[in-house]
């Protein structure tokens, strides 16, 4: 039982550089966050030990009386947390969820329809590499071209046209609030079930910031990892309990063996804390920052360097910037965010020129800079600092110096070591 530093010095030191990077930079990729040291705990607890297949109360292994209780909190305060009737807080991840979602209400074979990839849509949404579009039939509902904004009579359309038998609606870069109510009517109109993935969101919908696709949806689906700042793992929701045999099924033994029960403890600390103020003030600051964001990336100088966002604002945790007319690709915006310590990733926008290793936007998010403890003041510093980063004649060093005055106000787990 000697320490990772001395049973393992080369990955020792991988965790001590990772926990460096993560203080010296600015972290906006938006889907990832900072778990809070609690969950940190859990995590790294003997929980990870124990094999409980099954659910809490039905496992196929003795000695679940402590997990059952963990898993059991997590159902609960999931449940409370997004007025539901019904949480399995078993999935892996993000994706694991969605794969039992869908082999829960279709069938392979049968048509899906989602938002298309290239316009904001997740791999696990119809991709055809992804189970989801090699199971299915996978089809998609773009954004407008003009606005960018899903545009309903088109998802309706789309949905006349090809009957699916579930809608999917939710997203991984779009910057703007789906209309659940909407959805749910053209679900009726073509008898197809409707499943929401709020993988993105669930931290603003927790908060009360966002509208909650629960009492629309049939089944929501979610990771734990991005605004809600948990920890890296999914969880499914829903409204009512008509599903929940068939849910429970194809998560295990459908899709999973044994659950991670140290990080099934871990949500549920996630959970409690995403009930708090203290997270609804954070959730707060980051829709502010990223406002903060989009302005700075719409003013008039940054419209001369070419860059501009995505449907002119954004109502959410993020911004698309868009680098159609600016003489930087996504990965040149990408690499030069990183020269001043701001870490962002590269993102096609919708009708990309550009190919997608290359891509012609930039997906910038706030949440965990909030969870850092950033407010306004210090949202619009990043700002200024990303408009200018963007700009011909940027002075990347004398940037890199205003990123690490803002890293040095706000120390990344003090006292913590690796
Ligand atoms: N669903 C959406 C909308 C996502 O954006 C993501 C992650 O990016 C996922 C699902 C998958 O989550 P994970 O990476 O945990 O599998």
């Amino acid at each position: 039982n000697a320490p990772l530093a001395e049973v393992d010095p080369e990955i020792a030191e991988v965790l001590e550089k990772e926990l460096g990077r993560q203080r010296d930079y600015l972290e906006m990729i938006a889907s990832e966050n900072f778990v809070p040291v609690s969950v940190l705990q859990s995590q790294g607890s003997v929980l990870t030990n124990k094999y409980a297949e099954g659910y809490p109360g039905r496992r196929y292994y003795g000695g679940c009386e402590y997990v059952d209780i963990a898993e059991s909190l997590a159902i609960e305060r999931a449940k409370k947390l997004f007025g539901a009737e019904y949480a399995n807080v078993q999935p892996h991840s993000g994706a694991s969820a969605n794969a039992a979602v869908l082999s829960a209400i279709a069938t392979p074979g049968d048509t899906i329809l989602g938002l298309e990839l290239a316009h904001g849509g997740h791999l696990t949404h119809g991709m055809k590499l992804n189970f989801s579009g090699k199971l299915y039939n996978a089809v998609s509902y773009g954004v407008d071209p003009e606005t960018f904004l899903v545009d309903m009579d088109v998802v309706r359309d789309k949905a006349l046209e090809h009957k699916p038998s579930v809608i999917i609606a939710g997203w991984s870069a779009y910057p703007r609030q789906l209309d659940f109510a909407a959805f749910r009517a053209i679900a009726d109109e073509v008898g197809a079930t409707l499943w929401v993935d709020m993988a993105h969101f669930a931290g603003l919908v927790a908060a009360g910031l966002h509208p909650s696709p629960v009492p629309y949806a049939d089944v929501v689906s979610s990771t734990v990892h991005k605004t809600i700042g948990g920890p890296r793992s999914g969880f499914i929701v829903s409204r009512d309990t008509a599903l929940a045999k068939k849910l429970n099924s194809n998560v295990f033994p459908g899709q999973q063996g044994g659950p991670l029960m140290h990080v099934i403890a871990a949500k549920a600390t996630a959970f409690l804390l995403a009930a708090t103020d203290e997270f609804k003030d954070r959730q707060e600051r980051t829709l502010s920052g990223a406002k903060l964001l989009a302005e700075a990336l719409t003013s008039d100088e940054s419209r001369a360097a070419g860059v501009n966002v995505l449907t002119g604002g954004t109502d959410v945790h993020l911004v698309l910037a868009d680098l159609r007319e600016s003489a930087l690709s996504g990965q040149d915006a990408e690499d030069r965010l990183h020269e001043v310590g701001i870490t962002v990733n590269k993102n096609s926008v919708p009708f990309d020129p550009r190919p997608p290793m290359v891509t012609s936007g930039m997906r910038i998010g706030t949440p965990a800079l909030a969870t850092r403890g950033f407010g306004d003041a210090e949202f619009a510093e990043v700002a200024d600092i990303i408009a200018l980063t963007m700009r011909p004649d940027a002075d990347l060093p004398g940037l890199r110096e205003r990123v690490a005055k803002l890293t040095q106000a706000f120390p990344l787990y003090p006292g913590l070591q690796q």
